[in-house]
C-alpha cells in the first residue's frame, strides 16, 4: 500500500491559527454579532464555517450595527480604520499578527526618527496598505524598477512585508547602497511561507503523487501548488476532500500532501483519512 506522507511544515501558520481561535471564541462567548473586516482568511471553506457559526463578514466599520464585535484580520489595519471603528461604537478586536505589528512598530518609529520610510511589498496588498497607515509618508517598492526616478532621502528606512521573498528584498537593497547616506533594514520578513515552500519542494520530488489543499483564491496556496508541479508532474490543487479521485493515486508509492498558510490542521487530516480510503 502507498505511503502518505505530509509535508514537515503545512498548513495554517501561527498568526492563521491565531486569529482562528479568537474568532472562534468570540462566536461562542461574545454577547453581540460578530464580523471579521474582510474575510478572516482566504479559504471558502472556513469562511462558509464561521458564517454558519454566526460571523459575518463586512467591508466596511459603516455596516455593522453600534455594539456589535468587529475584528481586524491578522494583515492588520492602518490606525484610522480602527479609530473609526471604534468612533461608530463596535467592540474592535484585534487579531492582526504579532509578526505584522512588529511591522507597523517599525514603520511608525523610523518615520518619527526623520527616516524616509520604504515599504518593500506589494502595492494594494491589505498588509501594504496597512503598514503605510502607519508611516503616511512612506513609499512603497515592489521591486528595482520601482525606485527609477523616485527621490531618495539621506536616510532611508525600510521595512518588509511579511511574505515577501528574501531576493527581493537583498536586490532593493543593493539598489539603495550609493543613492542614500543612512539605510536602515528592518527584515520584518516573516519565515513562515517560505519554510512550507521549502519543505513542499522537498517532498513532491519525492512524491509518486501531490495533492495541496487550499483556497483557490489564496495566492500563496496557488504558489505551493506550482511549485509542487515543477517538481511532481501528478499534482493537484483541491479545496475540498470530495475532490480526490481514485484515479489520481494508481501506481503510486508515495503520496504527499501540503497545504497553503490558510489551511487550519483539521482540513489536513479529513484529507488524509480520505486520500488512505481511497489508496487500492
Ligand atoms: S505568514 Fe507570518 S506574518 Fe503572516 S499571518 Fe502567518 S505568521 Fe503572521
Amino acid at each position: 500500500m502507498a505511503r502518505i506522507v505530509v509535508a514537515q511544515e503545512a498548513g495554517a501558520c501561527f498568526g492563521v491559527e491565531r486569529a482562528l481561535g479568537m474568532v472562534r471564541n468570540a462566536a461562542r462567548e461574545a454577547t453581540a454579532p460578530v464580523h471579521t473586516l474582510g474575510p478572516l482568511i482566504h479559504n471558502p471553506r472556513v469562511v462558509a464555517q464561521l458564517a454558519a457559526d454566526g460571523v459575518g463578514v463586512v467591508e466596511d466599520s459603516s455596516e455593522v450595527p453600534a455594539g456589535d464585535v468587529l475584528f481586524m484580520r491578522t494583515h492588520g489595519v492602518a490606525p484610522h480604520v480602527e479609530e473609526r471603528a471604534r468612533e461608530l461604537g463596535l467592540q474592535v478586536i484585534d487579531a492582526t499578527c504579532p509578526f505584522v505589528k512588529k511591522v507597523h512598530v517599525a514603520a511608525e518609529r523610523l518615520e518619527r526618527e526623520g527616516y524616509q520610510v520604504i515599504v518593500v511589498g506589494e502595492a494594494g496588498h491589505p498588509e501594504v496598505e496597512g503598514t503605510v497607515g502607519h508611516a503616511p509618508g512612506a513609499l512603497v517598492v515592489g521591486c528595482v524598477a520601482d525606485l527609477d526616478g523616485v527621490n531618495i532621502a539621506r536616510r532611508v528606512g525600510l521595512v518588509v512585508q511579511t511574505t515577501l521573498a528574501q531576493d527581493t528584498l537583498r536586490e532593493v537593497v543593493a539598489a539603495l547602497i550609493g543613492r542614500c547616506d543612512e539605510l536602515r533594514v528592518m527584515d520584518t520578513i516573516c519565515d513562515a511561507t517560505s519554510k512550507r515552500q521549502e519543505a513542499a519542494a522537498e517532498l513532491a520530488r519525492r512524491a509518486d503523487v501531490m495533492v495541496v489543499i487550499g483556497g483557490r483564491n489564496s495566492a500563496n496556496t496557488t504558489h505551493l501548488a506550482q511549485i509542487c508541479a515543477a517538481a511532481c508532474k501528478r499534482t493537484h490543487h483541491i479545496e475540498l476532500p470530495e475532490e480526490l479521485d481514485a484515479t489520481w493515486f494508481e501506481g503510486a508509492e508515495l503520496v504527499g500532501i501540503t497545504a497553503g498558510a490558510s489551511t487550519p490542521a483539521e482540513q489536513i487530516d479529513e484529507v488524509r483519512v480520505r486520500i488512505e480510503r481511497l489508496l487500492p
